[in-house]
């Protein structure tokens, strides 16, 4: 089943009177269950497609489908909620707040969701020790290791049941084995059919992934994995 399919997207910005397209003509199927690295060089327009698929920004032209539903002419506020009821976000800084515990971090998305305080917290609860960090709950992110704040933000990007997982440089600031423990999650998720798309610069971390998607100049380059290789322009 296609969950992400996108067809000659187009991101144009105005620079200094100029036109720059930072994706050119950008089209991708992306199927449920897929795990795709994202790689490419500084600038070639990675964090553009993220913020496009993931629903955070909108493209100047072209048609994106989301879970068969064409997002690009969304209000903001639908696709906010498009957003949040269907891509949980990681960050390579972990993006936790610093004055509240591990459990609070995790929890917090569903206050805006109107679940209830117990259901909140045993479902952070859970999230939290599926990551390894149950007697971690009541900590505050400076109390916990890089690795483990990074596990902090999988549960919660996980606490409102997303599909779909969105992850930029999820491993950048983490050391050898704190970033196997990462993959690790991520390899689990991916045995759990969660679809899975993370950015990388390294290539021990994309050869984790099943699909690798090679960006250069706006452009997908490159599309390979399962012993398929297609050089794509
Ligand atoms: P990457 O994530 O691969 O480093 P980006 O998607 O951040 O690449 O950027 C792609 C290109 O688009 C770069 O040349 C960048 O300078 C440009 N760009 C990105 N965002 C903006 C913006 N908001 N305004 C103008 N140019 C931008
Ligand atoms: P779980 O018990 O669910 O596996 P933990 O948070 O206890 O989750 O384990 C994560 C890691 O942190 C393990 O390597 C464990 O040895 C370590 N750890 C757990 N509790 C403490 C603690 N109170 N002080 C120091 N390290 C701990």
């Amino acid at each position: 089943k296609v969950i992400m399919h996108l067809q000659n997207i187009k991101k144009v910005y105005h620079i200094g009177g100029e036109d720059f397209a930072a994706l050119n003509e950008v089209s991708l199927t992306i199927k449920e269950g897929d795990f795709i690295a994202l790689m490419g060089p500084s600038g070639s327009g990675k964090s553009t497609l993220m913020n496009i698929l993931g629903c955070l920004d909108r493209p100047t032209s072209g048609i994106y489908e989301l879970d068969g539903e064409e997002v690009s002419h969304l209000s903001d506020d639908n696709l906010a909620m498009t957003r949040n009821r269907k891509i949980g976000f990681v960050f390579q800084n972990f993006n936790l707040l610093s004055r509240v515990s591990a459990l609070h971090n995790v929890a917090l998305p569903l206050v805006y969701a109107g679940v209830d305080k117990k259901e909140r917290e045993a479902r952070a609860i859970a999230l939290l020790t599926s990551v390894g960090l149950g007697s971690w709950a009541n900590h505050q992110p400076n109390e916990l290791s890089g690795g483990q704040q990074q596990r902090v933000a999988i549960a919660r990007a996980l606490v409102n049941n997303p599909h779909i997982i969105m992850a930029d440089e999820p491993t950048g600031n983490l050391d050898t084995k704190s970033s196997k423990e990462i993959m690790g999650i991520f390899e689990t998720l991916h045995e759990r059919h969660h679809t899975i798309i993370l950015v990388t610069h390294e290539p021990e971390i994309a050869a984790c992934a099943d699909r690798q998607l090679l960006m250069c100049d706006g452009r997908i380059t490159r599309d390979e994995g399962k012993g398929v290789s297609m050089d794509v322009v």
